[in-house]
């Protein structure tokens, strides 16, 4: 055979979906995994989506290529949803649709890889999301790791964080996580990023702007957006990856765009040639369906009010939830600091449970989640938060 040699790789995260599966309990909970439910537990299209693909249906629109860069409706559109209506980095911005944040993140580290002038090396938070080392690895760049998360506070360890900062070779890649860190829900506050942004001024680092939940963090997508926009307005020439998976619920519908703040428009034209360059053997040009959708509520004031509004819901659902996991643990009569539940924030929560506990979670209680203690605060309702505080209360105490 002609692949006799290919070795056996690990099990990926799905593992969990198919644990719960598997399981017969009627009252199990899946906690693992990275997509929006209601409060019945089910998957959520909003009904903005709902409107604006009916719309785009209803128009019978060809089905011709778009161009490499996607369909400029939507990547204007989603670049003044990033950077803001008045931003100074609108005129000078290189953007280009991709298969999701996940796309996004690729073309990025296959463009730094190609021209970053420094060291091909890029430095993300400890610990991050699964697949960024997986990606940036795949484009090439060495991948290293910053302080982040501080285990014993269950909070952000700031000090690392500027240490780690500081430690770098000047001119570095650092990846930030706009907001909603995953998988810790653990954000810098405003004050703070102010502080990460006058070292990252002082090194010459390059910021890369990981923004997957604009709006799903806080309700508000102006807020969720502050680090990126505050790092505009200090003159950091940033590059970013845009998902719209969570905040339009758009998820297998792949839409997200990648950007780079250039200097001028002499810069943004060299760069958007190779941007093209990179893309084209890729993928040729991105699908156009989600991006019409995702174009038709950006560009219609109606539509995007009503977006706003859902947007909102979704996000105050999750607030919601985790104030009344933290409120059911202390009615239980738990003695332990659970304020982390509700001061972190976005779709994951960090609860500090051992992979031993996590692990009797499934086994005895029938939660299912990842082993590092994340749970996707998404999968909790108001009729299984209950059961799940007496199965974390029985497991942790
Ligand atoms: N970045 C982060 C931090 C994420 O959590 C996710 C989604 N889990 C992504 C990027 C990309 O997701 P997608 O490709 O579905 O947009």
């Amino acid at each position: 055979s002609f692949w006799a040699n290919v070795p056996q790789g690990p099990p990926a995260i799905l593992g969990i979906t198919e644990a719960f599966k598997a399981d017969t309990f009627d009252k199990k909970i899946n906690l693992g995994v990275g997509a929006y439910r209601d409060d019945k537990g089910k998957p959520y299209v909003l009904p903005s989506v709902r409107k604006a693909e009916d719309k785009v249906i209803h128009s019978r629109m060809n089905k011709e290529y778009a161009g490499i860069t996607g369909v400029p409706e939507f990547t204007k559109a989603a670049a003044v949803l990033a950077y803001g209506k008045d931003s100074s980095a609108l005129d000078r911005l290189v953007i280009t649709q991709s298969i999701s944040g996940t796309g996004a993140l690729r073309i990025g580290g296959e463009f730094l890889n190609r021209f970053f002038p420094g060291a091909k090396k890029i430095y993300i938070p400890t610990p991050s999301w699964a697949n960024h080392g997986a990606v940036f690895r795949d484009s090439g760049l060495e991948v290293a790791q910053y302080a982040y998360y501080d285990k014993n506070t269950i909070g952000l360890d700031f000090e690392g964080l500027i240490r780690d900062l500081k430690a770098a070779p000047n001119s570095s890649i650092f990846l930030f996580h706009a907001c909603a860190h995953n998988p810790t829900g653990v954000d810098p506050t405003p004050e703070q990023w102010k502080e990460i942004e006058a070292v990252v001024k002082d090194k010459g680092h390059y910021s890369f702007f990981d923004m997957a939940y604009q709006g799903f963090a806080s309700g508000d997508i102006h807020k969720d957006a502050f680090a990126v926009r505050y790092f505009v307005e200090q003159g950091h020439n940033i590059c970013l990856a845009q998902s719209f998976a969570k905040n339009m619920g758009l998820y297998g519908e792949r839409v997200g765009a990648f950007s780079i703040v250039c200097a001028d428009a002499d810069e943004k034209k060299r760069v958007d040639s190779q941007v093209k360059i990179l893309v084209r053997p890729l993928y040729s040009n991105p699908p156009i369906h989600g991006a019409r959708i995702a174009a038709e509520i950006l560009n219609t004031p109606e539509l995007y009010e009503q977006w706003l509004t859902e947007v909102k819901e979704m996000a105050d659902r999750i607030i919601k939830m985790r104030a009344l996991l933290k409120e059911n643990l202390e009615k239980l009569g738990s003695k332990h600091d659970w304020s982390h539940i509700t001061s972190q924030i976005g779709m994951f929560a960090y609860t500090g449970l051992t992979p031993e506990q996590m692990e009797k979670l499934a086994k005895e209680h029938s939660v299912y989640a990842t082993k590092d203690g994340r749970i996707s605060v998404a999968g909790i309702t108001s009729e299984n938060v209950g059961r799940l505080a007496e199965a974390i209360f029985k497991v942790k105490g």
